[in-house]
């Protein structure tokens, strides 16, 4: 590992904002008494099952000390969710989305004090914080708006033409389990949350122990839109908590990392209950031969290196036609090495800290792999202990033999490595070679050219001649991984399906007309099977649904 503390000028530049004390770095991010105490009150948890202490990631000093829920308030937590969602279900659904709208409005109108504690929890940019501020605006209200239209009842063609009628209703599964992870502590608390709420569920939320606050801040800002008490609560604790969550709830939305997905899933399974997993990828971004590089370098840059690269959606591999690979590095590279770091509650960094001393050693376990097998460094590959004590400068990594570890694991951080296509077919075989299938993005001037590529792609989203901002903001369409990167949907109608079950309710008209079925099948014989072969005879060729 690289300890370079010197760095490069920008980064020291926008270090810290001016917030960090030299003498007293412990004493910088601290929150206050009457802003955290009321939040850990929200907590579910009655009986003693220790605490949690949480770190700010910018200085590596304690945040605050979190009660942890113990199985018992896991339980209890869900038994008064059961309860209020009965009530809940009936209320209509106009107004279950009139509290999705005013909390939209109160996210907007409150985000500095969301930003501060968002920062604060995870060490990322303001400008990351920010990301999460409209994402759940935008969720929010697509769902107030569209949500009633998901949920109405749909007419589908029945059995016998005008003789059968058909609708299919959507009713709440009941209790909604979510289990979020620390990198989008608001955005991902929230994202199947307000679907789950609006189609008349109850949500039990488990965030991870780093980010309690953050969700604990949620669920007091759904109370002030007027969501009922017991409909989304918190539990606080980390594998053992997210365990006994799966034992009490409906439908299990989780988002984290592929390992822990399959153990959710499994024990989903056995319980019978449904399960949405959005999990981990190694996301591919194509510069193609024809694509406008002025344009692209600021794109690929948040693409890559947004919320330190700890994003599922992040690019972690560049794959550049040789065309253009020279031209492209040319422009990227200095503005890479352009892109300051820091720490500060403001908007003055572009790029903020690592969360946490495993994630920094897991970023540099990577570099230090690629560069033991003949990597070379284009930018970044340090370790800025100089900001704070889990900073990594952004990094792009040239020359990375087929099977280093950040050629197939996912990095989640601030490191790129370039591969080199000699044509579309062979930037296809590399975007392919995953065992995720998150997300790929394709940079061209040929839109149809980018789309014909995108069905030959192996993933959730493609975005052409964006990163990942515009797909994900896309909230209206569905969102998730192939392969190893999840199983289901989540975001527009995809989310109303996982959270809902349907109900088909058939009414037999023809059967007060005296034309019933079961009356053709009184006569006896053969006759019905006539009748019928004639009717669905006719249904055929007049190609009827
Ligand atoms: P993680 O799997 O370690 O933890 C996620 C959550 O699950 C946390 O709340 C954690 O406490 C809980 N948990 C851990 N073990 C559990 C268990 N056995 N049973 C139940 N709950 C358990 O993931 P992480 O490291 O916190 O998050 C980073 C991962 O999340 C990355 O892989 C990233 O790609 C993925 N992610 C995916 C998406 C997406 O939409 N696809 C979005 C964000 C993050």
């Amino acid at each position: 590992m690289i300890d370079d503390t010197a760095g490069n000028e920008a980064a020291s530049r926008g270090a810290v904002g001016g917030l960090i004390d030299p003498e007293h770095p412990e004493a910088t991010y601290l929150l206050e008494p009457d802003v955290v105490a009321p939040l850990i009150a929200r907590i579910s948890s009655a009986e003693e099952a220790g605490t949690h202490r949480s770190i700010c990631p910018f200085t590596g000093a304690p945040l605050a000390t979190l009660p942890l829920s113990s199985p018992g308030d896991v339980a209890l937590a869900a038994k008064r969710a059961r309860a209020a969602q009965r009530s809940w279900a009936h209320v209509p659904v106009r107004e279950r989305a009139g509290v999705l709208g005013r909390f939209g409005r109160i996210v907007l109108e409150r985000q500095s004090d969301v930003l501060d504690l968002v920062q604060m929890e995870t060490g990322k940019a303001r400008r990351s914080a920010f990301e999460e501020v409209a994402d759940v605006a935008q969720v929010a209200r697509h769902y107030a708006v569209r949500g009633p239209r998901y949920l109405a009842p749909r007419r589908v063609p029945g059995s016998l033409p005008l003789l059968t009628g058909v609708r299919v209703h959507r009713r709440p599964v009941g209790v909604v389990g979510v289990i979020a992870p620390w990198n989008y502590p608001l955005t991902l608390a929230l994202a199947e949350a307000l679907p789950a709420l609006l189609a008349g569920d109850a949500v039990v939320l488990k965030p991870d122990p780093q980010t309690t606050l953050t969700a604990l801040w949620a669920a007091e800002a759904l109370e002030d839109a007027g969501l009922p008490a017991g409909l989304f609560q918190v539990v606080a604790g980390g594998a053992d908590v997210g365990q006994e969550l799966i034992e009490h709830v409906d439908h299990v939305a989780f988002t984290g990392s592929t390992a822990t997905g399959r153990r959710v899933a499994a024990r989903a399974g056995e319980r019978l209950v449904g399960a949405t997993l959005e999990l981990g990828g190694k996301n591919a971004l194509y510069v193609a031969a024809d694509a406008d590089v002025a344009t692209a370098v600021p794109s690929v840059l948040r693409a890559c290196f947004g919320n330190s690269g700890q994003l599922c959606v992040s690019a972690e591999r560049l794959v550049l036609h040789e065309d253009v690979a020279d031209e492209f590095l040319a422009a990227f590279v200095p503005a890479v090495r352009a892109l300051r770091l820091g720490a500060g509650l403001d908007y003055t960094a572009d790029v903020g800290s690592l969360a946490s001393a495993e994630q920094l050693a897991k970023v540099v376990a990577h570099v230090d792999d690629a560069l033991a097998r003949g990597a070379r460094v284009l930018a970044g590959g340090v370790h800025r202990s100089d900001i704070g004590p889990w900073f990594y400068a952004p990094t792009v990594l040239d020359g990375v033999p087929a099977g280093a570890l950040c050629t197939r694991e996912e990095t989640f951080g601030p490191v790129v490595a370039v591969t080199r296509v000699a044509s579309d077919e062979e930037a296809l075989r590399a975007i392919n070679d995953s065992e995720y299938g998150l997300h790929a993005s394709v940079y061209t001037r040929d839109v149809g050219h980018g789309r014909r590529l995108a069905t030959r792609i192996e993933t959730g989203t493609v975005a052409i001649n964006d990163g990942y901002a515009m797909t994900w903001s896309s909230v209206a369409a569905p969102m998730g991984g192939t392969k190893a990167s999840g199983l289901g949907r989540r975001h527009g109608a995809a989310s109303i399906d996982a959270l809902t079950e349907t109900q088909t309710v058939v009414v037999d008209r023809g059967a007060r007309l005296g034309l019933g079925v079961d009356r053709l099948y009184g006569a006896g014989g053969e006759t019905p099977s006539r009748v019928l072969t004639a009717a669905l005879d006719v249904m055929r060729r007049l190609r009827m649904p």
